[in-house]
């Protein structure tokens, strides 16, 4: 089964007709946060795929909320929002954390660390009901901020979740899919395994293949 993982910047050849002759064999789209509407409605509609997206630090500003649902090229506000929710998909179980940390006051989808914590504290039930279920808890996690110390930056914008971490640790997903860390030099490591789990910075996109268990 292959991904189609995007975050944080259109990318050409993705907005583009040729999606559909160079990432044809792709089987669901997701996307890490900050992109448009107009861009993800796009691709999935060209790739005839479901779509599973959590929002970025920069989505649903208030005016960006207006425009939902009622503006063209808006995405349904429920569509393939994995924001807090854990779903299955062809066999595959994803669950998906947008935001990022808190540097502004009123920022929306920023959230401290200790607001993270309780974030995945609150889905912890349903992914220890699909351990019993399925024999795993999940098989990717869908983030637009990376964990703690793996692909984050210093500043108070874009600092990593600890509770990503410890989430990483605790239900070992097979990848982690993040964005909102800016690849700008091309020796930056965006692939880093911790333990059972790759995490993988996925800006502006990326192709991942997973196998989907046949059991449960
Ligand atoms: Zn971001």
């Amino acid at each position: 089964m292959k991904i189609l993982a995007l975050s944080d910047e259109v990318v050409e050849h993705i907005y583009s007709p040729r999606v559909k002759e160079l990432f044809g064999d792709v089987n669901v789209v997701v996307g890490c946060g900050d992109l448009p509407d107009y861009y993800l409605e796009f691709v999935v509609s060209m790739l005839n795929v479901p779509l599973f997206h959590v929002p970025g630090n920069h989505d649903l500003s208030p005016s960006a909320a207006d425009r939902m649902g009622a503006g063209e090229g808006a995405l349904p506000r429920d569509c393939g929002n994995l924001d807090g929710r854990v779903v299955r998909e062809q066999g595959l179980l994803l669950a998906g954390l947008g935001g990022s940390v808190r540097y502004r006051p009123d920022g929306m989808n920023q959230y401290t660390q200790t607001e993270m914590g309780w974030r995945v504290l609150r889905m912890a039930p349903r992914l220890w009901l699909n351990r019993m279920r399925h024999g795993r808890a999940l098989d990717v996690l869908i983030t637009h901020a990376p964990p703690k110390g793996i692909h984050d930056g210093t500043d108070p914008a874009h600092v990593g979740f600890v509770a990503f971490n410890r989430f990483v640790a605790h239900f070992r997903p097979r990848f982690l899919l993040h964005g909102h860390s800016h690849v700008w030099r091309r020796d930056a490591v965006t692939a880093t395994q911790v333990g059972a789990t790759t995490v993988l910075n996925v800006c502006p996109y990326r192709v991942i293949e997973i196998g989907v268990p046949h059991a449960g």
